[in-house]
């Protein structure tokens, strides 16, 4: 199962933008041994920078590189965040088309399912780096920061498998913290993502082997919500 195809082959095709014959080397390195975590992680700080200073760039409107990604993709990193409206990884990143594997959740929470999705993206395709991304003012942490302090309040079965699995960062947070209120919501958001983290690499015995070989790194970020930076944990 792979739809990460090597591009060394195919022929450059005629685009206006100035910057596709860079753009198709980029991807032909991809294809062929991907893009070092480290490098990855720097590009996301890189992309976040520019959005914050409003100086966002991108490729996703250029026609050669839609057509190259007809081919196949090459993401240089996966990221598993929120479902949230405010935390659109390509965009918070200044990523383009093809360049982020996304994996989106409310409250960004780890179930076979979800795991599978990140293996597929590292095992099977380009992706060095995993990225776990919560938010400032998540809704699901603070209904399961809510539903700590009323137990009797539930859901629809759907909502309320959510905030079951948020429950144990909250409780965490709030033994380790003592906190209440918004502060706890966002140590139990930071919580969470350590949780997910480590939710990776207990379960997913590759990645956790290709994380302690170095090939590979799962990391841990918070995104605020109003300064719209994004701050990594490691
Ligand atoms: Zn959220």
């Amino acid at each position: 199962m792979t739809d990460s195809h090597d591009i060394k082959d195919s022929s450059k095709q005629q685009c206006s933008c100035s910057d596709s014959s860079v753009y198709f080397s980029e991807m032909a390195e991809r294809s062929a041994k991907g893009v070092a975590w480290q490098q990855a992680l720097q590009r996301l700080k890189d992309g976040n920078r520019r959005y914050v200073n409003k100086s966002s760039h991108n490729n996703s409107s250029c026609e050669y590189t839609r057509q190259l990604l007809c081919k196949g993709q090459w993401p240089y990193a996966t990221v598993l965040c929120c479902s949230d409206s405010r935390v659109s990884p390509e965009i918070v990143f200044d990523a383009g088309l093809g360049d982020l594997f996304i994996v989106r959740v409310a409250g960004n929470i780890i179930d076979s399912r979800l795991l599978g999705s990140i293996e597929y993206a590292t095992l099977h395709s380009t992706s060095k780096l995993i990225v776990v991304m919560g938010h400032g003012s998540c809704g699901a942490v603070t209904a399961a920061t809510h539903a700590v302090s009323n137990p009797d309040v539930t859901d629809t079965p759907g909502i309320n498998g959510i905030v079951s699995d948020l429950m144990p960062a909250v409780l965490k947070a709030k033994k380790h913290t003592g906190l209440e209120g918004c502060e706890l919501i966002e140590a139990a958001a930071r919580e969470n993502v350590r949780m997910s983290c480590n939710l990776i690499r207990e379960t997913s015995e590759p990645l956790a082997d290709m994380e302690n070989a170095g090939d590979i790194k799962i990391i841990g970020a918070y995104k605020h919500l109003t300064s719209d930076e994004v701050e990594f944990f490691d």
